[in-house]
């Protein structure tokens, strides 16, 4: 519990954070609680439902409706608990030491909450532009909500000037981020007593082959890729992340699965390298293993994937945020955002929220009350620079 003398942030934050919107569970009744908040203040909200109705973006706009506004955009799912040992229920906001501890405080309700707790300013305001709330779900496995939303945003919400992704960033206006390409690739080989391998098509020792073809990518790309110091790994990165394959080391494998993803910059024609690897596969590895046996060879799928944010320096979108946030430069993180999302709809995105990226996802994940009082000075001026 936090003690009384809460700002309407904090007493929103606190409410926000009981509601268990763990990305496998559904947050239909955080965005009940959000809809009903804005329904007291004269706002109709969209509440755009999933296909079996457990889970819902929310999007709704205070003033007129008109080109030029600006979204606050944020997601309502956190990350699990699982495994972790807080010192405190992790559902329960609870304040020691200037800071506030909860699921989400920082991963991003606390962003949420200081957009809702302004409400009643926007309302009062009288915006000659508009204000758009865009809240989404499943973010954190794979910005599933988002890109459902964007569906909706597209044609019904007039083109803003900035969308405020307000990620954790300590209230530091971030204008890039890399995307991400996340895949699995299979390889059904043969299986056959180890005595005998060429009765056999060694599914793990083709995975080996792969795997050593994507850190010659990766390779190419740190060595010879595009590149931007702005970036602490400069260059597009790649990892190669589970595998599984075989049962005992006297058969030789019928099967092999392994997950690997890439980071690309902005820059980085990551068609290219998604082509060259399916190349590789259709041109080299299939034909091979087919020879060998048929029925057997490798297949690759994407299963996750986020654009990249695309700095725009001097746009008029990074200068209402600087202007919002009081700074004067911008910087870049090296997490993915909705952003990129916003952006291929020609929305533009700037990442700006309070909080440090540093405590998402961990256990005692925290926001320090002084970062929500900045993210509401924050609000204060929007709503002022928005209205005559
Ligand atoms: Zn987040």
């Amino acid at each position: 519990m936090v003690a009384g003398g809460k700002t309407a942030t904090i007493g929103l934050l606190e409410k926000l954070v009981a509601f268990d919107t763990t990305s496998r569970n559904p947050n239909m009744a955080l965005i009940r609680f959000i809809e009903d908040y804005l329904a007291g203040h004269g706002i109709v909200a969209t509440v755009q439902a999933n296909a079996d109705g457990t889970k819902a973006n929310l999007i709704a706009t205070i003033g007129p409706d008109v080109p030029g506004g600006v979204v606050l955009s944020g997601h309502t799912d956190v990350v699990p608990v699982d495994g972790q040992t807080w010192a405190s229920d992790p559902f329960s906001l609870t304040e020691r030491d200037g800071k506030l501890y909860g699921r989400g405080s920082a991963d991003m309700k606390g962003f949420i909450a200081a957009a809702l707790a302004h409400v009643p300013l926007f309302v009062a305001a009288k915006l000659t532009t508009p204000i758009h709330l865009a809240f989404s779900y499943d973010e954190e496995v794979g910005c599933l909500g988002v890109q459902e939303m964007l569906k909706f945003l597209k044609p019904h919400v007039p083109l803003p000037r900035v969308v405020v992704v307000g990620e954790p960033t300590r209230m530091q206006v971030a204008n890039a981020h890399k995307g991400q390409h996340v895949f699995r690739t299979h390889i059904k080989g043969r299986e056959a007593h180890s005595s005998r391998p060429e009765d056999g098509v060694n599914a793990v020792a083709v995975a080996a082959e792969l795997i050593s073809f994507i850190m010659e990518m990766a390779e190419g790309e740190r060595l010879h890729g595009p590149q931007d110091p702005a970036f602490d790994t400069p260059y597009t990165s790649f990892n190669v992340g589970p595998i599984s394959g075989g049962s005992i080391f006297n058969i030789v494998p019928g099967e092999c699965t392994f997950d690997w993803e890439f980071r690309p910059l902005a820059e980085t024609d990551s068609e290219a390298l998604m082509q060259r690897y399916q190349t590789h596969l259709d041109t080299v590895i299939n034909p091979r293993l087919a020879a060998r046996h048929a029925g057997c060879g490798a297949h690759n799928e994407r299963w996750a994937y986020l654009p990249p944010l695309k700095a725009t320096p001097g746009s008029d979108a990074e200068a209402l945020v600087l202007a919002l946030a009081e700074k004067n430069t911008t910087s870049v993180v090296a997490f993915g955002t909705e952003g990129g999302h916003f952006q291929s709809i020609d929305f533009p995105a700037v990442v700006c929220g309070p909080g440090d990226i540093a405590q998402a996802h961990k256990p005692d994940e925290f926001i320090e009350i002084e970062q929500l009082a900045q993210c509401d000075r924050f609000m204060r001026r929007l709503a002022e620079r928005l209205s005559a």
